[in-house]
């Protein structure tokens, strides 16, 4: 799949993935381990959700499901709709893209930017019909009893292309990169499609290779992990795309061996690192993966080379994440240099 994948004829998609994986210094050196973070960021569309853009239209098209002039609705938190609209923009098809309002307002510029319908709606839980994957489904199933076949639901959360295009890119590059040997591999779950396609990767090649998933605060897939119920725990977190209420089928029967949870004030204390003394800026759920990436480090002890994923950048939350303003109003704290 990747010499095709990364052949130039593919424009646009030929250009999603292919990411280095960076070694964190400051992370590497404060553990005695080797961190590694892959560079997500570097994609076109700016994150990781490129690639599940990619892997669902290219399902929705083999399947038959997408034809000319055939229109993408998807519910995201705006890096997946970019992902998507790109895409689609390349293959010929337009995006609706449905998003709860919360989310940071340059993924709504990007978004608008690039020609998607943008739909913005209040932020509800998954339970309420108003939730914003609920909204996208029902808005793809009008345009199909409008028109047969006129819309494709993308579904990232269920929709099981989303991680087998992980495993195949994302996995396969990550185990080329390190030199076929990754003793662990920790990251958090949006769809679960990179956690869980990574990790069937890495565990294919190394079924000794562990596998941890990063959790916000507010999230239930930690209390998923540990004790099989998913019980939303105490406290929120301002990342963003990450975090769930419910276990989404792309992690189900992922082999996950452990959990552990990161507080915001850990994620941010990376973020601001990374970017003054590695010149790595980077968003909010690469902050909670490199924090979680570091807490692995210290349970397995050094000498370990452990992975992690760089979502995407912090021009992204520049309103939010680097604003003082923001910042101070959460409790957080704020880095000197934009004091
Ligand atoms: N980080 C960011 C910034 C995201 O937008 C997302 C996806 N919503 C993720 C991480 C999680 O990725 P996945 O959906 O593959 O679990």
């Amino acid at each position: 799949m990747n010499a095709i994948h990364s052949s130039p004829a593919r424009g646009l998609l030929g250009s999603i993935g292919e990411t280095p994986l960076i070694r964190l210094a400051r992370a590497s050196a404060a553990t005695g381990c080797e961190i590694l973070g892959k560079a997500e960021f570097m994609n076109p569309g700016g994150s990781v959700k490129d690639r599940a853009g990619l892997a669902i239209i290219e399902g929705a098209i083999a399947k038959g499901q997408l034809k000319p002039g055939g229109v993408i609705v998807e519910g995201t938190a705006g890096n997946t709709g970019i992902g998507l609209t790109l895409v689609g923009n390349a293959l010929g098809y337009r995006s609706i893209i449905v998003m709860p309002e919360t989310q940071s307002q340059e993924k709504i510029d990007f978004l608008r930017m690039i020609g998607a319908d943008l739909r913005l709606i209040p932020a509800k839980p998954y339970k309420d019909p108003g939730n914003y994957v609920h909204v996208s489904r029902r808005l793809a199933e009008e345009l199909n009893a409008e028109k047969p076949g006129s819309a494709v639901w993308a579904n990232q959360f269920d929709n099981l292309d989303n991680r087998e295009g992980h495993r195949q890119t994302t996995g396969a590059e990550i185990l080329r990169q390190a030199g076929g040997r990754v003793d662990a591999f920790t990251c958090a779950c949006g769809t679960g499609g990179t956690l869980a396609g990574v990790a069937f990767a890495l565990k294919e090649a190394d079924p000794t290779t562990r596998i941890v998933l990063a959790d916000p605060l507010g999230s239930a897939l930690y209390s998923w992990k540990k004790t099989g119920t998913p019980v939303m725990s105490e406290g929120g977190s301002v990342t963003e795309g990450i975090g769930q209420s419910r276990v989404p089928e792309n992690l189900l029967g992922a082999p996950i061996d452990d959990a552990l949870q990161v507080t915001d004030e850990e994620a941010l204390e990376q973020i601001f690192d990374l970017t003054l003394n590695e010149g790595l800026c980077v968003g909010g759920s690469a902050g909670i993966n490199v924090a979680a990436a570091v807490k692995l480090a210290r349970e397995l002890g050094p000498g370990h080379r452990i992975v992690t994923i760089l979502c995407d950048g912090g021009a992204r939350y520049q309103s939010k994440l680097f604003n003082p303003e923001f910042l101070r109003g959460k409790g957080l704290p704020v880095p000197p240099w934009l004091a």
